[in-house]
């Protein structure tokens, strides 16, 4: 089967598709950069794209290529009807974001994120001494033991931490000490320091972190979303805030992205807001490739690809 395969301008999202055309010269597949919306006489039988967009289900794909791990605003039945196979991401972005959960984790510990504040006007402004703690002995709870939860729990035990975990499957999972199913949330997030949430957005997991969830974390717990926005209820969270029932949040994902302007999260001292950067990394188009690359083999062998979500 030869393969000829577009790159949507959504790419363009997280880097420039034309960057990924040339790392895809040696592919096994023609590669072109397509308009916003497909059309059947472009013949493209594969595409690479960030977002989603109907006209791609009767553009007489074979395959769609998600270049990114979550893959909730794809209708998966319809693509199902169309016979189309959808693959994503997964399995990339480990280092990247268990990296920056370790930044936020070691911001909130160690208080750095105070002191950013005070540069503006150049105020010396040194901690009270019950302000700061170290990771070194403290728990987090990491829900969803994927890549990224895997990632996390490695780096989290690394540093000394005592790690639980939620997960599906009662199965071990590697520097994971005690783990829970998701029908036990509440007793997992309910004695640790820190919740780190990553998990897929589904039907299961929309709101799984909840008003519920967040009264049942402790009074000095921050919870960190690396996840999907919509997994926590964000106006939960908020009261949260305001009422300091939790210690406060780093967030890369939200209910509406960009965050709106009017957000009270954006004024809030201890929220440190990222701007779904967690798996940003100079080395993304690379691993992007890679797979993309393999996938386009697969394809024109007849065999199953690889990250199959449909
Ligand atoms: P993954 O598929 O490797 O892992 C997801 C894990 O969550 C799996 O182990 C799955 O069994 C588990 N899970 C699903 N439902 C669950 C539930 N109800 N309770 C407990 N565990 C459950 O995916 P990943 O690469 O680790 O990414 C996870 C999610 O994080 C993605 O779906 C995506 O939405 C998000 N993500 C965000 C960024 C970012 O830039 N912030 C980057 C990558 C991924």
């Amino acid at each position: 089967m030869t393969i000829r395969l577009g790159i949507h301008p959504s790419v363009g999202r997280i880097f420039p598709p034309s960057l990924l055309q040339s790392m895809l010269s040696d592919a096994e597949a023609t590669v072109d950069l397509t308009n916003e919306r497909l059309d059947a006489s472009e013949s493209f039988n594969g595409l690479v794209t960030f977002g989603y967009d109907p006209s791609f289900l009767d553009a007489g794909l074979d395959w769609i290529h998600v270049v990114r791990a979550g893959y909730d605003e794809f209708p998966l039945d319809t693509l199902r009807d169309h016979e189309i196979t959808l693959s994503n991401s997964t399995g990339i972005h480990g280092d990247a974001v268990s990296e920056a959960v370790v930044g936020y984790l070691l911001q909130f510990a160690r208080g750095l994120h105070r002191y950013r504040l005070h540069e503006p006007d150049h105020e010396w402004n040194p901690p009270a001494w019950d302000d700061t703690f170290t990771l070194d002995g403290e728990s987090v709870c990491v829900v969803g033991l994927g890549t990224l939860g895997r990632g996390i729990a490695r780096r989290a035990d690394a540093l000394g931490m005592s790690v639980s975990g939620v997960r599906r499957t009662p199965t071990p999972v590697d520097h994971v000490e005690t783990r829970y199913g998701p029908q036990e949330l509440l007793d997992a997030v309910s004695d640790v320091r820190f919740v780190v949430v990553a998990v897929p957005l589904t039907d299961r997991t929309e709101e799984m972190v909840g008003a519920e969830a967040l009264s049942a974390m402790r009074d000095d717990a921050y919870l960190v979303n690396v996840a999907r926005g919509p997994v926590v209820d964000q106006s939960a969270l908020v009261d949260a805030l305001r009422s300091a029932s939790i210690a406060g949040a780093a967030l890369d994902v939200f209910e509406e992205e960009p965050l709106p302007p009017e957000s009270p999260l954006w004024e809030m001292e201890h929220v440190v807001i990222t701007p779904h950067a967690a798996a940003a990394t100079e080395d993304y188009p690379n691993r992007i490739a890679a797979l993309v690359r393999e996938n386009s083999r697969r394809l024109a062998a007849g065999e199953s690809l690889a990250n199959r979500v449909v």
